[in-house]
Formats: structure tokens, C-alpha cells, sequence
């Protein structure tokens, strides 16, 4: 089991797989005034970079669950580097209706809402591994610009144009579920360049050193064309944050 391998190549050398930098995943910890020993569950972990961070600086204890061996396995080194193996717990599987044993305070889902088949379904299924009192945390695309046409939301990587919101009827979508938005931290043009433009220099290098690999055709292609794509459409239109919930 894993994710398609271009993404395994492309992100690669990237420790947080969204458009948030460091200090955006720093601000968001800050922001949500954790009591040390709060127990955290993050469906689509990636490569660990929340939960290790946080057990760091903010002493949360947590598992993260994701479907990319790759990525576990940077999560689990991680862990070493930061000297937060006994907080936190990396688990190689598919998070779709995960739900943990204990119930959480924090229970995340960043950049990954397919998970639970959407935004609705991913925090309905998030609630039920949270502790009364607890906090959802939902990483998730809107339109910084509504496309004019369908294509230019195709061009920003999406099906249509109804695959997201603007930022205010994102909200007001959380607050129809019966949620509070308690807090949020918004990605800008900086970070996704420190998302989308790093995946270039991870191709570049990766076809020097796989020039005759079954995938590198597609790997040329992408770096080829990928970065004109990127500033025509995503980096104008797409917008991307981290939301912060507490169930009415
Ligand atoms: N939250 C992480 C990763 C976001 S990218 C971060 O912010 O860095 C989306 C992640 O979802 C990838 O790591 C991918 O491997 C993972 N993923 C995709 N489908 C999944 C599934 N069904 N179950 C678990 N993880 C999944």
C-alpha cells in the first residue's frame, strides 16, 4: 500500500507537504495554547513535522497515521533527530475511518480531507477520536480569487470550480457543521512557493541521478512545464489554511 510514486519523488526532500513554512507550523502551535501532555491524533501525517515540532516545543504526546512508507519513514527519523520517540508514534496505514482508542485533544487532518471523503465527512470522522473540550484542526484549500472559468481551476489542480470555497463561505461552512472556527493560520504566496517551488529542485536532482527510470518521461515533463503552470494559476488563485474547530 502507498500513494502514487510521483509524489514520493516530487516531495521527497520536504518536511511539511503543504504550502506552510516552519514558522507558520510554529505560529499555529502557539496559537493553540497547548497544555503540555495533550494528546494529539493527525490522520495523513506526512512526514511527521507537526507532531515532532510539537512534542518539541509544546510537550503534546501523538500518533500520526499516513498512507506513504516514504513518509513514515522520515516521520519515524524525525522523531530521532528531534529526541521525540517516547511522545510520538508513526503508523504506515490507511486513515480512512481511523478512529484512536483514547480520545484526543487535538485531532488533525492537514492537506488530506479525502481522508473522510471531504471536509464534512473528514471532521465528523476526526470527532469521533475527540475528548469534549477538544480542538479540530482542518488544513484545507480555498480561492484566494474565484477562477473566472473552469479551466483556470483546472489549471490550479482542480476538477471544477465547485471542488473549493472562498474563505468566507469556507467558514461559514464549518459553522453550519456546528463548529466555532477558534483560530487559523493562512498560508501565502511565501509558502507556497516553499511548497510548490522546492518540488523543482527535488526533480532536477532525482532525474540526474534516475535518467533511465520508467518515470522519468513524466518526471521531465512536469519540471518542464511546472513552474509557469504554478505562477499562472495556483500561486494567484489558490488559497490554503489550517482551521481550528470546537463543536458548538
Ligand atoms: N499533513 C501532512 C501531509 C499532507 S500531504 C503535512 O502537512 O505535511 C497529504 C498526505 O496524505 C500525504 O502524506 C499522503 O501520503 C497522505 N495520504 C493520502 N491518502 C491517505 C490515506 N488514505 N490515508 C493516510 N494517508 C494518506
Amino acid at each position: 500500500m502507498d500513494i502514487p510514486r510521483i509524489f514520493n519523488i516530487t516531495e521527497s526532500a520536504h518536511r511539511i507537504h503543504n504550502p506552510f513554512t516552519p514558522e507558520k507550523l510554529a505560529t499555529l502551535g502557539a496559537a493553540l495554547r497547548l497544555e503540555r501532555g495533550t494528546r494529539m491524533l493527525d490522520l495523513g501525517c506526512g512526514s511527521g513535522e507537526m507532531l515532532c515540532t510539537w512534542a518539541r516545543d509544546y510537550g503534546i504526546i501523538g500518533t500520526g497515521i499516513d498512507m506513504s512508507s516514504l513518509f513514515i519513514e522520515q516521520a519515524q527519523r524525525r522523531a530521532v533527530e528531534l529526541g521525540v520517540t517516547d511522545q510520538v508514534k508513526f503508523i504506515h496505514d490507511d486513515a480512512a475511518g481511523y478512529v484512536s482508542d483514547e480520545k484526543v485533544g487535538l485531532a488533525a487532518c492537514v492537506g488530506a480531507t479525502w481522508i473522510g471523503g471531504g471536509v464534512a465527512g473528514t471532521i465528523e470522522l476526526l470527532r469521533r477520536s475527540l475528548l469534549p473540550g477538544g480542538i479540530i484542526l482542518i488544513g484545507e484549500p480555498y480561492w484566494r480569487q474565484l477562477p473566472p472559468t473552469e479551466d483556470v481551476a483546472k489549471g490550479c489542480g482542480a476538477h471544477s470550480i465547485s471542488d473549493f470555497l472562498i474563505l468566507p463561505e469556507l467558514l461559514s461552512s464549518f459553522r453550519r457543521l456546528g463548529y466555532d472556527v477558534v483560530e487559523m493560520v493562512l498560508a501565502d504566496q511565501d509558502s507556497w512557493d516553499r511548497y510548490e517551488a522546492a518540488k523543482w529542485l527535488t526533480m532536477r536532482r532525482w532525474l540526474e541521478a534516475n535518467p533511465n527510470d520508467d518515470f522519468a518521461k513524466e518526471v521531465r515533463a512536469e519540471l518542464t512545464l511546472e513552474p509557469e503552470r504554478y505562477a499562472t494559476y495556483t500561486r494567484e488563485y489558490l488559497g490554503w489554511g489550517v482551521f481550528a474547530l470546537m463543536p458548538r
